[in-house]
């Protein structure tokens, strides 16, 4: 009876682990990270998009002594060369269509894909 209990455990910490893994290679989308600013300076960074989430991760860029100063737009480019705009108020998530409850709002054009970010606080 004790040998089949141990039996059982092992079982299930073997596929926990298959899970996982299978899991973090569907998520993560391999891309670049593109800033423009002032119109004409480009930068790009090796980035992964969690396709669950909408969060954009790269090596943070220090544009401090790059003498830069005004963001225009940020996006996502995965593999198969497709775009993905970023938010330009929390700069970590995608923008996605507005879908809420399955309909989509036709007033409102994009929304960041971060539940917490400024830019999607309704006003009152
Ligand atoms: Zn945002």
């Amino acid at each position: 009876m004790v040998r089949y209990l141990i039996y059982v455990n092992v079982v299930v910490t073997f596929s926990f682990n298959v899970r996982i893994t299978y899991k973090l290679i569907i998520m993560k989308l391999k891309g670049t990270f593109t800033s423009i600013w002032d119109g004409d300076t480009e930068i790009t960074t090796d980035a992964e998009l969690d396709t669950e989430t909408g969060e954009v991760t790269c090596e943070s860029i220090d544009v401090d002594d790059m003498d830069l100063e005004c963001l225009e737009r940020e996006f996502f480019t995965d593999e198969d060369d497709n775009e993905y705009r970023i938010c330009t108020t929390c700069h970590e998530y995608i923008l996605v269509d507005p879908i809420i409850e399955g309909e989509r709002l036709p007033e409102v054009e994009l929304v960041c894909s971060n539940p917490y970010c400024e830019s999607n606080w309704l006003p009152l």
